[in-house]
């Protein structure tokens, strides 16, 4: 039984894109009635508000897209991502890095630097390389310097391909990436992967921005020793501007629509036309979505929202209310 999962991150309130992945993995998960998980990703406190994992449980559970158990925060388990990392560092996997994104930018841009193959995936900054070969002494003067290190792995460059269920055959190097912050905090490309692969989780459904890190994952996995998932990366949902959605686009929030006089069903429906799964004119359950859904039939392309439904020029039906 591929055990799936939904893994938000608690720093708001999920929108219309978070909320249609969430729907995918939940329909991949009990399309063939097996296990789905929920499993905050809140590592970065300080962008986390307490609030939210809460409101996120509320609008999951008000869409019908249930989980099994407890949910689970990764900020409940520290210590489990240290020892991993203790591992690798032991193993000599690891090294000190002094670099500031600045850095790592100016390096991979320099003329005369290496042009990075992976450097145009837009949002996408692989490492270059610069702390990996430092000698004692410059690491001692970067060390009295006062700025703390960051820990990557060392990955090396070494090439990976996966099938991606929905984006296909993806392919490249993995960069030495970071896996503890230079304040602690453990990585979410470490993270992740070992979570996974405790939690049992074979089946991963999320957006796709995160398709080229998925090499890092891939990279990480093997170093953990954990089983490898399926991937499905679904396209994002776009504000009518072609950006990617933000809550400051309007009203774009399960709670939003409700206050627009919309009830679930109506949002349900709303998501799954957005998959190509329902006509934006009938009324779907999770059920008549359960029955027709088919991996192989969704969309592959992003989905944009358009203007009016974002300005809320929705038009309660009477009888669809509350
Ligand atoms: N926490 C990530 C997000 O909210 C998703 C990570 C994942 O599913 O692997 O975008």
């Amino acid at each position: 039984m591929p055990v799936g999962r939904f893994a938000p991150s608690p720093t708001g309130r999920l929108h219309m894109g978070n909320l249609r992945t969430a729907l995918v993995a939940w329909l991949f998960a009990r399309s063939s009635n097996d296990p789905f998980l929920l499993r905050f990703e809140d590592l970065d406190l300080a962008l986390v508000a307490e609030e939210h994992y809460q409101t996120q449980e509320l609008d999951l559970n008000a869409l019908g897209l249930g989980w099994d158990g407890e949910s689970l925060r990764q900020s409940h388990r520290t210590e489990l991502y240290r020892d991993a990392i203790a591992d690798l560092r032991r193993a000599g996997m690891t090294y000190q890095c002094f670099c500031s994104r600045r850095d790592i930018r100016e390096a991979s841009e320099a003329p005369n630097g290496d042009p990075r193959h992976m450097a145009h995936v837009a949002g996408f900054s692989p490492y270059p390389g610069t702390c990996r070969q430092l000698t004692q002494r410059e690491r001692a003067t970067k060390l009295a310097s006062g700025r703390p290190p960051a820990t990557r792995v060392r990955a090396s460059e070494k090439f990976y391909r996966f099938e991606d269920l929905l984006c296909g055959t993806h392919s490249g190097p993995v960069d030495d990436f970071v896996i503890e912050r230079n304040d602690g905090t453990p990585a979410y490309n470490l993270a992740v992967v070992l979570d996974d692969g405790l939690q049992g989780v074979e089946m991963v459904v999320r957006g796709d921005d995160l398709l080229p890190s998925t090499l890092r994952h891939l990279f990480m996995a093997e170093q953990l020793g954990v089983t490898i998932p399926a991937y499905a990366h679904v396209p994002l949902v776009l504000a009518p501007s072609g950006k990617r959605l933000a809550k400051r686009d309007g009203a774009v929030t399960l709670e939003d629509r409700l206050a627009l006089g919309e009830t679930a069903a109506d949002v349900l429906t709303m998501l799954a036309a957005s998959l190509d799964l329902a006509d934006p004119n009938e009324t779907v359950t999770l059920d008549s979505l359960l029955d027709r859904f088919d991996p192989s039939l969704l969309p592959l392309h992003p989905y944009t929202l358009e203007d009016n439904y974002l300005g809320g020029a929705v038009t309660p039906d009477p009888g669809h209310q509350n």
